[in-house]
């Protein structure tokens, strides 16, 4: 307690500090200076107030007391105490009115959280901003949880013409993710479990509207089946494979081949091809000068890896194609002398290639760099790496809609 002289100035001075107008007034201050807590006892002066419908009605009671955590003032852990005065409306019957520092069944003020967030999005680690404030992680969660809800709540019917899809593995060989993105605003627009068809028409179903969904041009994809049969929720959207995907599925066929070959050459006790595999993956340009003896010998060595390879490499130029015609007659051409070429994992991955011929070429109509895609994907594997021990699916994907949504997260007494 502050002596009775004192209170005067105490009081009026945490008024000003934490912002409290009226008709809501500061009756008391207490310190404890051993806890180096501070606790203001506020109290509803007026007669009227505003239900939660709008509606101002007369005070009828008041709730019980409740306390919330405000930002520290003095160096001192800041604490509101407050019986907040119920309405008896004509429409909701008794209802407690919301205060103006925090939102509705918060335990903290809506400044408290706002520092939460901050410092959520300064560290990335929930441990830390945990002890930071000397709060708990399930609190620190639950203003996550919170700060994601409202900014999903905001956003606006905008309009999103193009849209991608990308699977991230969690577990290696088991579980997936599959992330919806926005290329144009490298944003998540949200997340779901696994990469099945109808969890993924449900996704896009909930993320956006009929009329948004009939308004997307382009869906930006791998060769996943699932995906592509998904895209039946967006009725105008050309399925376009992006150039990232294609060139991964060509790499993955000289990898295939350059395995099979290492492991003949290395059976007759060769190894011209040991120690090649980075040497084929890369894009000619970038093999290091040092390196080209090594990366001749590994050709010559191998019957098909080097023919793979070039293949590869060649297919580079379809994507400067500048028309759906010329494109369309590259293919063509590759796919024809690939296949003639008679090497098993060259031939697979050109049929793969042109069953897919149609999405491709939109990539040559519609151009969607995945450059966003990718970002946004090693974005996610850094949040996975500082999310250790939250396995759990929602708390992941808060954690990246708090992060990579492009959301507004902030409270506001507006809401
Ligand atoms: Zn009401």
């Amino acid at each position: 307690m502050i002596p009775e002289t004192a209170a005067m100035d105490t009081t009026e001075f945490y008024r000003q500090l934490v912002g409290i107008e009226a008709p809501w007034r500061v009756t008391d201050v207490s310190l404890d200076l051993e806890a180096g807590e501070v606790t203001l006892l506020l109290e509803h002066g007026g007669e009227r107030v505003s239900c939660p419908c709008g509606r101002e009605c007369a005070v009828h009671d008041h709730a019980e007391e409740r306390r919330w955590r405000h930002l520290d003032t003095c160096q001192l852990k800041t604490f509101i105490r407050c019986r907040l005065p119920r309405t008896r409306c004509e429409s909701c019957g008794v209802k407690t009115a919301e205060p103006p520092w925090a939102v509705p069944h918060g335990r903290f003020t809506l400044l408290f959280e706002a520092l939460v967030i901050e410092l959520l999005l300064a560290t990335r680690r929930m441990s830390r901003v945990a002890s930071l404030l000397d709060i708990s992680e399930a609190q620190v969660a639950g203003v996550m949880r919170r700060a994601v809800a409202r900014g999903m709540e905001r956003r606006r019917e905008e309009d999103i013409r193009r849209l991608c899809v990308d699977e991230k593995s969690m577990a290696k060989g088991h579980s997936y993710l599959t992330v919806l993105g926005d290329p144009e605003r490298a944003r998540v627009l949200d997340v779901c479990e696994t990469r099945c068809r109808e969890p993924v028409e449900q996704l896009l179903a909930a993320t956006l509207g009929e009329e948004q969904r009939n308004a997307v041009e382009s869906f930006t994809m791998d060769m996943w089946e699932p995906f592509m049969q998904a895209a039946a929720k967006l009725p105008n959207a050309d399925i376009v494979h992006d150039r990232f995907h294609v060139s991964m599925h060509l790499n993955e066929a000289v990898d295939r081949t350059r395995r099979r070959e290492n492991r003949r050459l290395a059976g007759q006790g060769e190894d011209d091809m040991k120690g090649s595999k980075y040497l084929f993956l890369r894009n000619f340009e970038n093999v290091k000068p040092d390196r080209i003896e090594h990366f001749t010998r590994a050709c010559e060595a191998s019957r098909d890896t080097a023919t793979v390879w070039r293949y590869k490499e060649v297919f580079r130029s379809f994507f400067d194609c500048l028309g759906r015609r010329e494109a369309g007659l590259f293919l063509g051409h590759w796919y024809r002398k690939a296949v003639a070429e008679g090497v098993p994992e060259l031939t697979a991955v050109a049929k793969t290639i042109l069953s897919h011929a149609k999405g491709i070429l939109a990539y040559i109509k519609h151009r969607v760099t995945n450059a966003a895609a990718e970002s946004l994907n090693a974005r996610i594997q850094a949040l996975k790496a500082s999310a250790r021990g939250f396995r759990a699916f929602k708390h992941y994907r808060n954690n990246i809609l708090f992060h990579l949504g492009d959301l507004e997260l902030m409270p506001q007494k507006s809401e």
